[in-house]
């Protein structure tokens, strides 16, 4: 173990990591991860609400009149089959934690029993969220929309990162996670023989242009050095060699660091649509469903992430920025959307292994990152407090409750 928090505490973590790890459940079905949770609650003597079925809001008490800073953790785990050898993997067929969330709750819980054990006074309330489907992207919106940041001036949280070493902390300023848009075009042409094509308007046709013409919006149309993707995942079309597909669908996702690349994306795939529609006189319908934001760390908490994580574990533990950016989302992004805070990685490398990234089903962890962790959010949650009492946090929010 490497930050200096009690064994005894660590081992409470492991336990109740590796239980959550065995029992993963799936976005929205977050029953007995919450159960889990809200026993660690009781017994920590903390008061909780649920919220949304499968998320829990609990409550530090800090000074009155000082907006509360806000710990976040994810419950959820990806419909994936586990392929470690971990004696504590998943016993759901189907169901993994392969993206840490279930270390990113034990984290919570333990940082909730560092603050809740604490003689020392906070500076100012703590709240804590743990936050259903944050793989479908869709939890923490939602979150926000019950009232979990209601009364709360900064919001932190992290996620277990495997190319950092162990008990090192990543504080990024600016684009930490690209904004992430699910499209899906419908193509309708005319179905017919596959020897008498000039009866027929070929879907397949219709969608490989389309598939081929939406490579140059990255290509061509964005600056090179303002990061985006646009990738096609799913082609769906035909039922015979020698039948003219009448239909065709696909989908696809569109990835961007910034507001403006993301709109110009979202417009010139319409654009595109529209025009390889109207080029074949097939009917294209593109329907584009709005996914987590870009998630940016800006403001005043990025220095408070940075001062915690540089107490927590040592200055020279602490990194300000990364080789390059990532497309992956994170719908932290929502509460940064409404108030202040910082989303970090936390270094979890496991010595020696073989590198599984997340979203792999041999991904693992370096587990003593969380006592690394757990340690960073105490203290944060007290230096996010005190910049929130002093007013030295976001002028626009500090002394005031929302
Ligand atoms: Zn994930
Ligand atoms: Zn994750």
């Amino acid at each position: 173990m490497i930050a200096s928090i009690q064994p005894s505490l660590f081992a409470r973590m492991v336990t109740l990591r590796r239980d959550l790890h065995r029992h993963p459940e799936l976005s929205w079905e977050e029953h007995r991860t919450t159960a889990r949770v809200i026993s660690e609650l009781e017994r920590l003597d903390l008061p909780y609400r649920r919220s949304l079925e499968t998320g829990v809001v609990a409550e530090i008490e800090g000074p009155p009149g000082v907006p509360a800073v806000a710990l976040r953790a994810d419950l959820d785990a990806l419909p994936i089959q586990e392929e470690t050898a971990l004696e504590f993997a998943s016993v759901v067929p189907g169901v993994m934690h392969a993206c840490g969330h279930d270390a990113h709750t034990a984290i919570l819980v333990g940082a909730a029993e560092i603050l809740a054990g604490s003689d020392e006074p906070l500076p100012a309330p703590v709240r804590l969220i743990f936050q259903p489907a944050e793989e479908l992207g869709s939890g923490a919106k939602a979150m926000v929309e019950a009232g979990a940041l209601d009364g709360v001036g900064a919001i932190f949280g992290g996620h277990v990162d495997r190319p950092f070493p162990t008990a090192t902390a990543v504080a990024v300023e600016g684009t930490v996670n690209a904004s992430t848009d699910a499209f899906r075009i419908a193509i309708r042409g005319q179905q017919g023989h596959a020897a008498r094509p000039h009866e027929t308007v070929d879907a397949v046709v219709v969608g490989s242009l389309i598939v081929m013409a939406v490579q140059t919006i990255v290509s061509r149309e964005i600056d090179p050095t303002h990061p985006s993707v646009l990738s096609i995942g799913r082609f769906d079309a035909g039922s015979a060699s020698n039948v003219i597909a009448g239909t065709a669908e696909l989908a696809g996702t569109i990835r961007a660091q910034e507001p403006d690349v993301r709109s110009h994306l979202r417009r010139s795939i319409t654009r595109i649509c529209e025009s390889v529609g109207q080029l074949h006189e097939a009917q294209v319908e593109l329907e584009i469903e709005e996914g987590t934001p870009p998630l940016v760390n800006q403001g005043p908490m990025v220095a408070v992430a940075r001062a915690a994580a540089a107490s927590a574990l040592g200055p020279d533990r602490v990194r300000y920025t990364v080789r390059s950016a990532n497309m992956g989302g994170e719908d932290f992004s929502w509460y940064l959307q409404e108030i202040p805070g910082c989303y970090v990685r936390l270094g979890a490398r496991l010595p020696g292994s073989a590198s599984y990234p997340a979203h792999s089903s041999r991904f693992e962890i370096d587990e003593n990152v969380l006592a690394s962790g757990a340690a960073w959010l105490a203290e944060v949650a007290r230096q996010g407090g005190r910049a929130m009492a002093t007013g030295n946090g976001d002028p626009a929010h500090a002394g005031s409750v929302r």
